[in-house]
């Protein structure tokens, strides 16, 4: 991609957020095809599960085993051969000859007319093939049981081997970002570490004179830099390496010392403030020098200002891979909306991730928003339920830029899209949620 100032995209007054989403897809696929991240063995590493969590697998995990490895019981009940089903007979009574536990097979063999007590997960015993939920019986006695012959089919409530997964057979795809239940996948089929790709390095600065660092006493017309604790929480979920850089004065030495700093570590860099349109002139000409980047005004809110693109490798640096750059704006909730909306997936595609969007759910709006058609806005809101149990929203107070307790509040963003006029009182809205259960 031709990704100089000179591009249209990056002429245009205002950048759709999906024309930007799609500009810096394409520059990841660039880097990547340069450096070739994917599948090269010196960026892979191998990790035990309790450290794999948030990880991207290099390669599928192929199960070395039969899950479930012998055909099993799907209930507690009583298992005998399904061939006595096939009767006119409406009731059916079998002899209990004795118990299948868990851990503990039967080892005999059940014949016709009879059965076995047996629980969940117990193997099958010889003979077997069907099982009765206890529910469905009647005993008087403890010897028989009694059941109706139309309430099961042959070979229910059996669990076949291999069903869950085949020996030999992927049981976790390559490229996927491992949750929870892949690491418990895992260890269920006996494995201890899995293959991963290295974590990315990430860079992180804020530049303003006015910011001061936790600890600093606060001159007057001074701010604590909160950016970089918000950056780092967000980058600590996606499990990564974060290069702290600190805060950079608003001078082109500083900034330039600071930027060629960076891009010796990382992978990515990612700066807030500075981009705004007071701003941007000193910014742009530190970034002729030292890469390719592009001014963007992007047609959203908050996040209007924004720069991207890549910084050249740094002479002597032995990777001599370019670095990607994103100049986030410096107002709190617009660095935390922009990194949501074209940092985070970004950083997924780089690190070889099948899937990097922030999935979308939909809500009800609790109230009316007022909203014009042109940009894509991104309103901070806490999701609930109405009386009749579906999902609803409303916002959290003010929306400013700069108002951090907006998002603190919030569970999730109402996406109003490009298009989308007002909203009213009733209408479904699509959100983004904070957090989600994977
Ligand atoms: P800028 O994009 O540099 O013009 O900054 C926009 C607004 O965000 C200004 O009010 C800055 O003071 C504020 N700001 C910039 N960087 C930070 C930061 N790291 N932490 C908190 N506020 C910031
Ligand atoms: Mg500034």
């Amino acid at each position: 991609m031709n990704h100089s100032p000179n591009n249209p995209i990056f002429l245009s007054s205002s950048l759709h957020v999906d024309d930007a989403r799609k500009a810096i897809a394409q520059m990841v696929d660039e880097l990547l095809a340069e450096a070739r991240l994917l599948n090269n063995p010196a960026e892979i590493n191998i990790v035990s599960l309790d450290q794999a969590i948030n990880r991207i697998l290099a390669e599928d995990v192929l199960s070395p085993i039969d899950v479930p490895s012998a055909d099993n019981s799907a209930m507690d009940g009583f298992a005998f051969n399904g061939k006595c089903l096939e009767t006119n007979s409406l009731d059916i009574t079998l002899t209990v000859i004795g118990t299948a536990l868990a851990g503990k097979p039967y080892e005999g063999k059940v014949s016709d007319g009879e059965c076995l007590k047996i629980m969940t997960g117990a193997l099958m015993p010889s003979g077997c093939d069907t099982v009765i939920p206890q529910e469905l019986t009647t005993s008087d006695n403890p010897e028989f049981i009694t059941f109706k012959q139309n309430q099961l089919k042959p070979g229910e409530n059996r669990r076949l081997r291999g069903e869950d997964l085949q020996r030999g057979k992927p049981a976790i795809a390559a490229d996927r970002l491992l949750r929870p239940s892949d690491l418990g996948l895992a260890a269920s089929l006996g494995i201890a570490s899995l293959k991963v790709k290295r974590k990315l390095r990430v860079a992180i600065l804020s530049s303003g004179d006015e910011l001061r660092s936790l600890g600093q006493p606060l001159e007057s017309g001074c701010i604590y830099d909160s950016n970089r604790y918000s950056l780092t929480g967000l980058l600590n979920r996606l499990n990564l390496e974060i290069i702290d850089c600190g805060i950079v004065r608003d001078d082109p030495s500083s900034l330039k010392e600071a930027f060629i700093e960076a891009s010796t570590q990382a992978d990515v860099l990612i700066s807030s403030g500075g981009v705004s349109v007071g701003e941007a002139d000193f910014t742009k000409q530190i970034m002729q020098e030292l890469g390719d980047v592009g001014f963007w005004k992007i047609a959203m809110r908050p996040g209007r200002p924004m720069a991207f693109g890549t910084l050249k490798p740094v002479l002597g640096q032995s990777s001599a891979k370019r670095t990607l750059f994103f100049g986030l704006p410096g107002n709190p909730v617009a660095v935390m909306v922009t990194f949501y909306q074209f940092v985070r997936s970004a950083l997924l595609q780089l690190n070889g991730a099948s899937q990097t969007e922030v999935p979308l759910s939909q809500a009800i709006s609790e109230t009316p928003i007022r909203k014009k058609p042109g940009r894509t806005e991104f309103q901070r809101a806490i999701l609930g339920r109405n009386a009749e149990g579906r999902p609803t929203v409303k916002l959290t107070g003010s929306q400013g830029a700069g108002i951090l307790r907006s998002m603190s509040e919030a569970s999730c963003f109402i996406i109003l899209h490009h298009d989308q006029g007002n909203i009213a009182a009733g209408d479904w809205v699509d959100v983004a949620l904070f957090d989600g259960l994977l």
